[in-house]
């Protein structure tokens, strides 16, 4: 974010004490948690206050409770504009498995359905509404909203307004007129987005002057970043799943829908059930398999990046990449779904040469003008120096939204974990250069990659022969390094912009730079292609392994019969009900439950993420579980009363996604 211009005092906020009063007890009362996290508390006083609030924290950062309380507090009901229809329903449920009084109105209701919750809202019956932004804008939802009463407007996903970005919605524009018709109504914009250009767009598209500004730590210490050189991504993929994550639910990311397939059915053919996600498939299709992902344990879904805004599913333990996103920004909203439960996580991501060229040639190639492509371009290369850093992946990421690393490295990326070598690639580029000058030279610049590689190590191949590219000088001067060590030069030299991409083929070009390193005057440094990359589980319990633990204890193994049993028990309310699991209770409660084995409903109810409805619904149930079973006398775990303010997790949600095209214009399929 650079400067904090605009981002200002978010420190104090001497507001209300009797609505602090309200608030805390909202808090213990229906969500059943302890004590407010970061920056929650100044948030939720701001907005009962009546202050506008433009509110920036991580996915899993806890937003969604920022607004819900206040619509709570205050007297009327939270409009919450949410961009995706498709998971509004869950998220109602969810509320109202707390007893919340929630609702929503979108073009999956009938009319019938439609009329109640208009009813319910006039008569001032409901806590919380959830809107899309195109129905908002009807007139005759704003007629609507302008009888009853309104506590706030939360809009969420605020992003979507920024048009540069990658979930732009023409909708959310529109959502500067809330504050024209409703002065007297504090708005919230919230986002998981965060950059300073981003920030800077919400709050002047959403026309919020005045708003305060809440900027959360975007550190997310529990997710493993990893990113591994592409050498044959299917296989690779595989054995990170089989290694390190068999029976886990997560997602993996491709650029195509034809990648996305493929890979879908590759994994299923492997014994990984994994379910294909795109916006080429029908919309029943596509709820049909978000609605598995969100219902069942341990189903991937394959995806483009149409999937995954709003996907509020707590226990997602990995998300793989097997092409390069477009952004950081991108990459850290697709990572950051991984883990919002704060129990240990993996973002890894498979990247090479082609995905270099790919990226390149689609900005080359692609729709907008040139303000639109340098975007679009240096989008890409803070992406390209997150992939090639030899520092720390997490301090690259903070420093990238603005925020302080710790110098020390984070003890939780792979680059931490195995420090990667660097060598002096300066002959070995300039060898790169020299050919490209070659070809340039005799063949107008036609070849490839792959071309360039096969002339450095000497190959005569059908297309070598036929350009009699073994007649050059270049030729055979590379034997030194093997082939996949070129590609990495290759990579590294394009993402160092010391090469270039032209033409529909891909060709490499030459770059106003690359004649400083054909001219000696300037050395390259490379990282060096690990052998085998680091894989983090398999390392041996690193630095990372401690810090993990100390955040997250694991669950000791005498326990783990008591948290299947509860499991179990979840399932089976979850499949009555027809709602995911993780709105009945979060693995995180579950995990306290076991552990602290309470053997009354007043113990339990001291648990943190069991608030008075749910104590009512559920208590007897958890207890007759844990009665069922061997006591927790044979267990090692202290009993005593029950175990608040332990920082756990509970089960609201914040967005949808439904019916969302990639944005992107999406190729086929990539050779
Ligand atoms: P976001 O919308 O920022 O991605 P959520 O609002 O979904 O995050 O919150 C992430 C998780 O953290 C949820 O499971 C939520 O119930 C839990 N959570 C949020 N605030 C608290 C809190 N103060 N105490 C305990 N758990 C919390
Ligand atoms: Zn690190």
């Amino acid at each position: 974010m650079g400067g904090t211009g605009v981002i200002g005092e978010m420190a104090e906020t001497a507001q209300a004490t009797g609505a602090d009063g309200a608030a805390l007890a909202a808090l213990h009362r229906v969500f059943g948690y302890e004590a407010f996290r970061g920056e929650q508390q100044a948030v939720v006083d701001h907005v009962i206050a009546g202050g506008d609030a433009v509110v920036l924290m991580p996915t899993g950062g806890g937003k969604s409770l920022c607004y819900q309380i206040p619509s709570l507090v205050r007297p009327g009901t939270g409009i919450v504009v949410s961009p995706l229809i498709a998971l509004m329903q869950d998220q109602v449920d969810a509320l109202r498995a707390l007893g919340v009084r929630a609702g929503f109105m979108n073009s999956t209701q009938d009319f019938e359905e439609r009329r109640v919750v208009e009813a319910e809202f006039l008569a001032g019956e409901l806590d919380l509404l959830y809107l899309a932004p195109e129905r908002l804008r009807l007139e005759g939802t704003l007629d609507l909203l302008s009888r009853g009463k309104i506590s706030l407007f939360a809009i969420d996903e605020a992003h979507c307004v920024s048009q540069w970005g990658h979930d732009f919605r023409p909708d959310y524009l529109a959502l500067s007129l809330l504050g024209e018709r409703w002065p007297d109504v504090p708005r919230l914009a919230l986002t998981a987005t965060a950059t300073h250009a981003t920030h800077r767009e919400i709050t002047e598209r959403l026309n919020m002057p005045t708003a305060r500004h809440f900027v959360a730590s975007f550190d997310r210490p529990n997710i493993q970043y990893r990113i591994v050189p592409k050498t044959d991504p299917k296989k690779q993929l595989l054995s990170f799943l089989r290694e390190e994550h068999p029976g886990d639910a997560g997602i993996v990311y491709c650029l195509s829908r034809n990648s996305v397939e493929k890979t879908a059915t590759f994994l299923s053919r492997n014994g990984v059930e994994a379910v294909p996600y795109h916006a080429g498939l029908d919309a029943g299709t596509r709820a049909a398999h978000q609605s598995r992902f969100l219902r069942e344990e341990g189903l991937v879904v394959v995806a483009t990046i149409a999937f995954g805004m709003g996907i509020d599913k707590p226990d997602v333990r990995f998300v793989a990449h097997l092409d390069l996103p477009k952004s950081v920004e991108g990459y850290y909203q697709e990572t950051g779904r991984a883990g919002r439960d704060g129990l240990p996580s993996t973002a890894w991501m498979a990247y090479g040469l082609n995905d270099v060229i790919q990226q390149r040639k689609l900005i080359q190639s692609g729709e907008g003008d040139e303000a639109f492509r340098r975007r679009a371009q240096s989008h890409l290369d803070a992406m390209l120096a997150l992939c090639e850093t030899a520092q720390c992946r997490r301090g690259q990421l903070l420093a990238y939204f603005g925020q302080e690393p710790d110098p020390a490295g984070c003890g939780n990326c792979d680059t931490c974990l195995t420090p990667p070598q660097t060598w002096d690639g300066t002959v070995a580029a300039q060898k790169v250069l020299s050919t490209v000058v070659r070809l340039k030279r005799e063949r107008g610049q036609k070849f490839g990659a792959g071309q360039i590689i096969d002339i450095l190590l000497g190959k005569r191949t059908a297309k070598v022969i036929q350009f009699d590219h073994d007649q050059l000088s270049v030729f055979g001067i590379g034997e030194e390094l093997t082939e996949g060590e070129w590609r990495g030069v290759a990579r590294q030299l394009l993402a160092q912009g010391l090469l270039a991409v032209e033409g529909e083929y891909g060709t490499l070009v030459l770059t106003e730079a690359s004649g400083e390193v054909l001219r000696r005057e300037r050395e390259v440094p490379l990282r060096k292609e690990p052998e085998k990359p680091a894989s983090a589980r398999a390392a041996g319990g690193g630095r990372s392994d401690r810090k993990q633990k100390a955040a997250v204890a694991e669950l000791p193994q005498e326990l783990l019969p008591a948290f299947e049993a509860l499991r179990a028990w979840r399932a089976e309310q979850a499949r009555e009900q027809g709602v995911p699991a993780y709105v009945i209770f979060h693995d995180a409660t579950l995990r306290e439950i076991a552990t602290a084995w309470p053997t009354s409903i007043g113990q339990l109810g001291g648990i943190s993420g069991v608030g008075e409805k749910k104590l009512a619904t559920y208590g007897e149930g958890v207890l007759a579980v844990l009665a069922g079973l061997e006591g927790p006398a044979a267990v090692s775990a202290p009993v005593s009363e029950p175990a608040p303010g332990r920082p756990s997790v509970g089960s609201v949600s914040d967005s949808g996604a439904d019916d969302w095209p990639e944005v992107e214009p999406e190729p086929d399929d990539w050779t």
